[in-house]
């Protein structure tokens, strides 16, 4: 069994001034909890929840003795986790301030904190006891209430100062089991691209996310520049242009992830196969983005390109019990998946098999030796005679023609718009006209 989780955001109707006012009170002694359990928590070097509770916890409780208690608790979860990112951070390198700032504050709700009424309102306990306020339903909410599932204990909340209400993300969760495989579709994530082998077929699905991240860093740092000469360095204004900047460009990238995540999770649904992805280390070691100078610029890609598109395909696998395998990615692309011999590549991703003589294409070559390592079990090298006639699909891979050595590049407009794959003839038009 695995279990599928996802956030879901609700919104409140907008609440009366009184109500409202319980909640930015709550809202501002969780604030204050929160803030020195941070400080007390990067101070010490904690980053454990048991930890900082076992420390701290009578404290905070007494600051506000009036609250529930159960937030003092939330509250020890939250700093620990503030804490444990920023002391990673700065383990990296990456934190620009000696403290993490408690800046954006959702409460964190347990279930001695909250309950559901029924579908259209919701309880919180508060200082001034329990409060209730109905909640704006949304097409979003009912899909998971429909589905089969259940709604956790935990959630949090966030006061929209602007429109008086409050903003819920609650959590659903669904317990899946996972089917055994019948096939295998194997996915090599480039940094704009995914090359996806179903059925025999490569498929080059263009997700152009390293053009998106480098985009919106040059957009950011002319913004920064035209801003700081006219207000001086890190004004307001310039701050909230980069923050809008910074939320569409997740957005955006989120958006693509997610969609392709979910079209090759479907397709390996339908055919009861194993989803098939490379192994990947902590740092982008890989040569394709070395040309990117930068260190923090390539981070991002290659957390945008190849950690989150994983991350989207494991998610949305597990919600339809999808088997996720992970293979050793060393040399996939060198080695002829038919010779076991090395590829010399010259331009434009095209190589030569240096026994064979014959062309393969690189996202091609990966696709295939990412098979050969899942039906090799171990995630080394598969043994050699299985090579040449591996029964997939049930037939032998169709290496011979030469067709099966091009991928079918895919643009993001295109695949963004199916529901499945091929569904349009957007496909087999572009195949014609290739
Ligand atoms: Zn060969």
């Amino acid at each position: 069994m695995v279990e599928a989780v996802r956030t879901v955001v609700v919104r409140s109707a907008p609440l009366p001034r009184r109500t409202f006012r319980a909640f930015v009170e709550l809202e501002g002694m969780y604030r204050n909890m929160v803030e020195q359990l941070v400080l007390h928590a990067v101070n010490n070097g904690i980053t454990k929840f048991t930890r900082l509770k076992a420390e701290r916890y009578r404290e905070v409780r007494s600051l506000y003795p009036q609250l529930p208690s159960h937030y003092a608790y939330t509250a020890c979860q939250d700093a620990a986790e503030r804490a444990h990112s920023f002391l990673r951070l700065k383990r990296m390198r990456r934190a620009r301030k000696p403290y993490p700032e408690v800046r954006s504050v959702s409460i964190w709700l347990d279930d001695h904190l909250w309950r559901a009424e029924g579908l259209t309102s919701i309880s919180l306990a508060t200082h001034r006891g329990w409060l209730r306020v109905s909640i704006e339903l949304s097409k979003h909410f009912l899909r998971y209430v429909n589905r089969g599932w259940r709604l956790a204990s935990e959630a949090k909340v966030k006061l929209d100062r602007g429109k008086r209400r409050l903003v819920l993300y609650l959590t659903f969760k669904k317990e899946v089991s996972e089917y055994r495989p019948k096939s295998y579709i194997t996915v090599d994530v480039n940094e704009d691209a995914e090359a996806v082998l179903i059925d025999g077929l490569v498929y080059l699905f263009e997700t152009n996310l390293s053009e998106v991240t480098l985009g919106y860093y040059y957009r950011r740092k002319s913004v920064q520049e035209r801003y700081d000469k006219v207000y001086g360095p890190g004004s307001r204004p310039a701050r909230r242009v980069l923050r809008r900047l910074g939320s569409n460009e997740r957005a955006l990238k989120r958006e693509v992830r997610w969609k392709l995540a979910a079209l090759i999770v479907r397709e390996a649904a339908k055919r009861q196969a194993a989803i098939v992805l490379e192994r990947l280390g902590r740092e982008p070691a890989r040569s394709m983005i070395e040309h990117v100078k930068d260190p923090q610029l390539r981070h991002r890609i290659f957390q945008a390109a190849f950690k989150g598109v994983q991350a989207a395909i494991e998610e949305k696998a597990r919600e339809y019990g999808v088997p996720v395998i992970y293979v050793d990615p060393r040399n996939t692309s060198r080695v002829c998946p038919i010779h076991g011999a090395e590829i010399v590549y010259g331009r434009n991703r095209h190589g030569v098999c240096s026994r064979g003589g014959e062309m393969w294409h690189r996202d091609v070559v990966a696709c295939y030796n990412l098979l050969l390592r899942a039906l090799g079990g171990d995630g080394g090298y598969a043994p050699s005679r299985v090579r040449a006639t591996i029964p997939v699909y049930g037939g032998p891979v169709p290496l011979g023609l030469t067709a099966a050595h091009e991928p079918a590049p895919i643009a993001r407009g295109a695949w963004a718009r199916w529901k499945s794959l091929g569904a349009t003839s957007d496909y087999k038009l572009m195949r014609m006209s290739a």
